[in-house]
């Protein structure tokens, strides 16, 4: 099993590793990485790895879970196959970090949206998808009152210009079951073979699993701007929003 080493440090951005598989020359499981992949509606890093000694650069262009295993794929060099990656290599892993940063504000502020309009308006969470540009929350709620939203942006601003702590906590299923009071559409009860859940919590505003990257703080988002409402139809809603810089 990969160690997950975002999982406890999500400001990681370099990291040494050994390659554990190869398969077809450019999918790598490494024995730890600090590569987020694609997941929970936040997109993959990209970066790339740089083998020991030799120094030979591998460009990874895509990192997702296949059957359990995080999996980087790399771009095709043009090298013959016996300069690529092998099994029991030494590698240096490099992250895209302004790319993950960006998203790392996004994913945080999603926390701080989602639970101002659970709490405000009583909506509940059905997904989001993360962009560099603009993020999207989806939600289910009945009477839909636009006007409101505005309030809602304010909230969302206050909570994130009085700067609190974001803890993430590795913990049993057990101790994830007693501490959630709810549980989000993010994490609705979890599968019997789960042990260890990650727990997010922004200091006095939610708690919840989540195996995304945040910020340690969320004064680092900066701001948010509701950007667009839409009817999905039924009570089906949908907000984009932006980051302010
Ligand atoms: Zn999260």
């Amino acid at each position: 099993m990969t160690e997950v080493l975002y999982f406890l440090d999500c400001y990681l951005r370099e990291f040494e590793a050994t390659v554990e598989k190869v398969t077809d020359d450019k999918f790598i499981v490494l024995d730890c990485t600090a590569f987020y992949p694609e997941s929970g509606g936040q997109p993959n890093d990209i970066g790339k790895l740089i083998r020991e000694p030799d120094g030979a650069e591998f460009e990874i262009i895509y990192v997702g879970k296949f059957n359990g295993e995080i999996s980087h794929e790399i771009a095709c060099a043009g090298g013959t196959m016996s300069d690529g990656l092998k099994a029991g290599d030494r590698v240096k892993g490099f992250i895209d970090w302004d790319r993950r940063y960006q998203h790392m504000r996004m994913h945080t502020a999603t926390h701080i949206l989602a639970s101002v309009i659970e709490k405000e308006a009583g909506a509940q969470i059905t997904g989001n998808q993360l962009g560099l540009d603009q993020s999207r929350v989806d939600f289910s709620l009945e009477a839909f009152d636009r006007d409101k939203f505005t309030e809602y942006e304010k909230i969302a601003n206050d909570v994130i210009a009085q700067n609190h702590p974001v803890n993430l906590y590795l913990v049993s299923r057990q101790e994830a079951e007693e501490k959630l009071s709810r549980l989000t559409t993010l994490a609705k009860g979890f599968s019997d073979e789960i042990s260890a859940v990650r727990l997010v919590e922004i200091e006095g505003v939610t708690i919840e699993a989540c195996g995304g990257t945040h910020l340690k703080n969320t004064g680092e988002i900066k701001g948010v701007r509701i950007e667009k409402l839409q009817n999905k139809g039924k009570s089906n809603r949908r907000m984009y929003f932006k980051l302010l810089d």
